[in-house]
């Protein structure tokens, strides 16, 4: 199993749903359009959970990204 890219853990880590949102540059193609979580990457089947905006911009163009983390 390799981990996929995780917030620096300080103490207890948050489950995703807790997690600050990333930036949405730092969003995988994946994570950008919801079919991922958010914070760890995995796959969203059911129960996902709105975690909220990813925000960003590219120029005048707004990017961000409406995101769903693990239940
Ligand atoms: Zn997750």
């Amino acid at each position: 199993m390799t981990a996929p890219a995780q917030p620096p853990s300080v103490g207890t880590p948050l489950p995703c749903r807790e997690a600050p949102i990333p930036p949405v540059h730092e969003l995988k193609y994946g994570q950008a359009v919801g079919w991922n979580c958010c914070t760890c990457g995995s796959r969203l089947t059911c129960g996902a959970v709105h975690a909220g905006w990813a925000r960003g911009s590219q120029g005048a163009h707004v990017l961000d990204a409406e995101v769903w983390a693990c239940p």
